[in-house]
């Protein structure tokens, strides 16, 4: 029963990261036209350093997802670990960028959930069925699956039921494939995420990872971090404190990737677009600069390759 509370507390995490983006678009940082389909209530008003933090998680993910789709063609498929009520299906509809196949894998709860809304909500909907030919949709309460968007509910720390349900939901261990997790490996043990990210490995012929994640917890401000979780009863298996980029490369290098890399959300802020960044840092005022740096450095994103066709999708 403790594990099922601690689980519970980790599916209302995806809550929380919606309701977040939704504060933050609703101040002009991105557009997103989904997201208010998904989460209705927009929460109190977010600090400005928490709104340009997920504005940079937001950006820096998508820079490398469609840096992936561009250098594939889109002749490839992504694969969602953890997504939450994530609305990325819909916006690469929307330009036109969808791989061969977009997969979702969340707790069937989540997914549960997700299909309700999408069932219900015709701008959800709409999109789905205008890139599905046959007729034979599969929408039941528990998984989604059409011709280029398929919704999963798994365990992701049950790997043979995941690498089932992936097959039976058509996925092709031959064709490039992206894997996406955004704040999910730290509710999983070290050993869990490195036999997620192995198993990637070891499955797929060509294959991208991209994960975004706390590290350098060890200070003051991490241990706060911490706390601030912990006070919500979550299952932090995975918070390890001694977490530094070096070792969010390490898990890659352990199990079967040719190359990683992995930048702190600082430097990833650096990197960014500075006009849109001039632009977002005029939305709200900030006093405490301070705040924002030791937020983005306590954040990272670290993305692991194994280019077996030689596609050039090592990203450095
Ligand atoms: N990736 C989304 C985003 O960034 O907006 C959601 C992030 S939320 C913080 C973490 C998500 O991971 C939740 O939706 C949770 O249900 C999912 N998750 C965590 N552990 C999981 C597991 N073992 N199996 C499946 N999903 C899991």
């Amino acid at each position: 029963a403790d594990s099922d509370v601690a689980d519970e507390a980790v599916r209302s995490t995806c809550d929380d990261a919606s309701i977040c983006k939704r504060f933050a678009t609703s101040q002009g940082y991105w557009t997103d036209p989904y997201i208010q389909y998904f989460v209705r209530q927009m929460g109190e008003r977010k600090a400005p350093e928490i709104n340009r933090g997920y504005y940079a998680r937001v950006q820096g993910m998508s820079h490398l997802l469609d840096a992936f789709l561009k250098r594939t063609q889109c002749d490839c498929q992504v694969v969602n670990l953890g997504a939450g009520l994530d609305t990325t299906f819909w916006r690469l509809k929307a330009e036109n960028t969808l791989p061969k196949k977009y997969f979702e894998v969340d707790f069937p709860m989540i997914v549960a959930r997700k299909i309700h809304h999408i069932k219900t909500k015709p701008p959800l909907s709409k999109p789905l069925i205008e890139t599905h030919s046959a007729d034979s949709l599969l929408l039941d309460g528990h998984n989604l699956d059409s011709d280029r968007y398929c919704i999963i509910g798994a365990d992701l720390r049950d790997i043979s039921s995941l690498e089932e349900k992936l097959r039976k939901f058509q996925i092709i261990t031959e064709l490039p494939t992206l894997f996406l997790s955004e704040c999910v490996l730290v509710y999983m043990t070290p050993e869990q995420s490195s036999r997620l990210v192995h198993w990637v490995a070891n499955t797929f012929h060509t294959a991208m990872f991209i994960n975004y994640e706390q590290v350098n917890m060890a200070d003051r401000f991490g241990q706060v971090m911490i706390e601030n979780l912990q006070s919500r009863q979550c299952n932090l298996a995975g918070v390890d404190v001694c977490q530094s980029l070096d070792s969010q490369k390490e898990r890659f290098l352990l199990t079967g990737w040719e190359s990683v890399n992995a930048l702190d959300m600082m430097a990833v802020y650096g990197l960014l677009p500075q006009e849109d960044i001039s632009r977002i840092e005029r939305l709200e005022f900030l006093d405490e600069k301070e705040l924002l740096h030791q937020l983005l450095q306590h954040y990272s994103i670290c993305w692991a390759v194994k280019d077996t066709l030689s596609l050039g999708i090592n990203f450095t």
